[in-house]
């Protein structure tokens, strides 16, 4: 293809926009995009707890690392630490507001305006990631580090566009004698040292360098998809951030909809996108916070505060990452259901009950799409079981035969349990002899 070629198909591709069309369910994003708002919410308020007594500890002289006490060298990071960590609460507050899920009461065919989502609700949201991602990364690497020189250029950098612009009062809030020595000195030096000098440095200069340092110290198993989907969402919202010609034109063109519905209203193909993007950025940005950020804090802490003060915060922070870990594997996950052979096709309505709650009312025909839940997004597999048999041994132990004559199995006298527990164990012993 030449210039002119590419020209032309820019120009009828990227001018007019086309329908956009909804595929994924809008019910089950709401409530996945609930769900992990909910859950990202409660670790920014445990967050906010757990660095309060964090704070406590560290003004104890006697808990904290001989480098770090009140003599040494080190000692401003006990001040400069939690700074960093409310500064990155203030930032995930913001994130969470622009990551709620849609409110579809009094949404009717009249006013599902209300749901349409264009330029400042993409600008919004994807700003606020951007903003956000960016946050996780450079703190992280901060709290990793500890090093004087990489914190001084990360802070003289911005005081130094900070005092290009601010009005009289604010420099007048800010700009002390104290901090005007400190920018008099970088001032002194020239932009090619300002990555290397006797006062600042700066290693990792990129978001993408910085990202894989992180993964290094860190530990985390490498080849990593996050850290690749950590660096394509950064620059997918940069480009939304920056006003590019592609998000903007995306956003901002808005043709008429065709109005979609389900059992709760009416919604439209632009509300569904918006919230299949918002669900994604939600998961990535979460994944991040406990894969990167909170390892991070821990390492920091391990530095900071002496070994038996220092176990007692990484204990609890790794309790919590294990509990979230756990909590966004119950999204979009896979169910396994026992159903006694000749139900399926047969006139019964078989009941699943997923793991979430939510349950489902498989009506006769039976049909293999409706087989998900709209609780979580998980898939349904069905297994049909021959025989007379009530109950099947899985990982998680006994389960009801879907359509067996039987009680479940959690509502068999607490003895009854038991009895089919030992079975289980005999048999076990018998057949792998342990
Ligand atoms: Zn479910």
């Amino acid at each position: 293809m030449n210039e002119n070629e590419i020209l032309r198909k820019i120009s009828t591709n990227l001018t007019e926009r086309k329908n956009s069309a909804a595929l994924s369910n809008y019910e089950v994003l709401c409530n996945n995009i609930k769900f992990v708002n909910d859950l990202f919410k409660f670790v920014v308020h445990s967050f906010h707890g757990l660095q309060f007594s964090f704070k406590e500890s560290l003004r104890e002289d006697s808990l904290l690392n001989n480098e770090y006490k009140n003599t040494s060298d080190l000692h401003p990071f006990i001040s400069i630490v939690p700074r960093i960590i409310s500064n990155g609460l203030a930032v995930a507050d913001k994130f969470t507001l622009y990551t709620e899920p849609d409110d579809r009461s009094g949404i009717t065919t009249e006013n599902i305006a209300l749901l349409r989502r264009g330029f400042l609700e993409y600008n919004h949201l994807v700003t606020a990631t951007r903003q956000y991602i960016d946050s996780i990364v450079s703190d992280s690497y901060q709290l990793c580090l500890l090093e004087p020189k990489s914190f001084n250029y990360h802070v003289l950098i911005s005081l130094n566009s900070f005092d290009k612009y601010a009005t009289k009062s604010l420099s007048q809030a800010l700009f002390n004698e104290e901090i005007r020595d400190c920018l008099d000195e970088f001032g002194k030096l020239r932009f090619r040292d300002w990555k290397r000098s006797a006062i600042t440095e700066c290693s990792h200069t990129t978001f993408g360098k910085k990202i894989d340092f992180l993964f290094s110290v860190l530990g985390i198993a490498s080849p990593t998809s996050l850290a690749e989907e950590m660096k394509d969402l950064f620059k997918f919202s940069s480009e939304f951030t920056h006003i590019g010609y592609v998000s903007t034109f995306f956003s901002s063109s808005s043709g008429a909809e065709v109005i979609f519905g389900d059992d709760i209203g009416p919604y439209l193909p632009s509300t569904e996108n918006f919230g299949e993007l918002k669900y994604e950025i939600l998961e990535t940005i979460f994944k991040s916070f406990i894969k990167v950020y909170l390892p991070s804090v821990v390492k920091c802490i391990e530095k900071l505060l002496c070994e038996d003060e220092a176990k007692k915060y990484a204990t609890e922070i790794l309790k919590l990452i294990n509990q979230l870990n756990d909590k966004l594997k119950t999204r979009n996950s896979q169910y396994y259901f026992f159903v006694k052979s000749g139900l399926i096709g047969s006139r019964k309505t078989i009941e699943l009950k997923c793991m979430c709650g939510v349950g489902r009312n498989w009506k006769p025909l039976h049909e293999k799409s409706e087989l998900f839940c709209t609780g979580c997004g998980s898939s349904f597999n069905i297994l049909e079981v021959e025989g007379d048999g009530g109950y099947i041994i899985t990982s998680n132990g006994p389960a009801k035969i879907i359509g067996a004559d039987v009680p479940d199995f959690e509502d068999l006298p607490k003895e009854k349990q038991i009895e089919m527990l030992k079975q289980i164990e005999a048999l076990n012993k018998e057949k792998f002899g342990n």
